[in-house]
């Protein structure tokens, strides 16, 4: 039986889905006190809670998508090369028309720096992530026969590839069941417990070990979709959160003022 925490209010689980409005990227600050202290360690939960929690997530969301467009391993990692520090509606909407016109490597560099950087200037950062996009398509060309290695190592020697794009990469480009740790999953597998990591790395290790293996091809999703809609950063909001009483997250938020059960 999965552990209750004595610090959740008892209330009946309603399926809510994962999917609400989210607090990113213009949340506004907690003005309430005390503040919700982010990030701050739960206690770590059970095996047996960390499968009814995964258990829960798969049943509201049987197969999470990322929600970067895409058309092929290429785009995928153009896409998320594009979208650090980012939101994916802002990348979305500058590579559905630039995707048109390049879906390869050596459309891309047709296409040139210059052009490139016309449809994703929205984008922060677009000069670099423009001179980085170019570099990597013509790696790939040279190097690869145009294909997206599926290998992490060599992924991250790509230019703009880190750990988390090439955990990206593997997990929706080829199948693999690797652990993409960004700011939400970071931040969800604080509050649920299930890492007390310093870094993403630490979490990454963290969430391979317990996370059980009937769920590691969805998990990075699943917290994803999760701290994006629900498990905000600054309002959480546990009163309509499907894990609530498997979270020992101490400052759980109420439902707000006037709203009925
Ligand atoms: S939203 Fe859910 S997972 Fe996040 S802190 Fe609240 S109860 Fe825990």
């Amino acid at each position: 039986m999965p552990r209750i925490s004595r610090s959740a209010t008892p209330k009946t689980i309603r399926p809510s889905g994962l999917k609400g409005k989210s607090d990113e990227p213009n949340d506004k600050q907690q003005t309430t006190k005390p503040p919700i202290k982010r990030h701050r360690a739960s206690r770590r939960p059970s095996p047996d809670t960390i499968e009814e929690i995964f258990r829960r997530f798969h049943a509201l969301e049987p197969e999470p998508k990322g929600e970067l467009e895409h058309v092929n391993a290429y785009t995928l990692l153009v896409a998320v090369v594009l979208s650090a520090q980012a939101t994916d509606a802002g990348v979305n909407k500058a590579t559905r028309a630039l995707f048109k016109l390049a879906d390869t490597p050596e459309k891309m560099l047709a296409l040139g720096e210059e052009t490139l950087r016309q449809y994703i200037q929205t984008i922060g950062l677009y000069r670099t992530k423009a001179k980085n996009v170019m570099a990597l398509s013509e790696r790939l060309v040279r190097e690869f026969q145009s294909q997206v290695p599926a290998d992490r190592d060599v992924l991250e020697t790509l230019p703009g590839v880190g750990r988390k794009t090439a955990n990206v990469v593997m997990n929706m480009a080829f199948g693999q069941p690797t652990m993409a740790v960004d700011t939400h999953v970071f931040r969800v597998s604080h509050r649920i417990g299930l890492s007390k990591g310093k870094n993403p790395l630490a979490v990454e290790a963290d969430l391979l070990r317990c996370i059980p293996d009937a769920y590691s091809m969805h998990a990075h999703h699943w917290l994803i979709l999760h701290g994006r809609y629900l498990c905000k950063a600054r309002k959480p909001e546990c009163w309509r959160c499907s894990i609530s009483e498997l979270c020992s997250f101490p400052d759980k938020s109420e439902p707000p003022h006037g709203h009925r059960a």
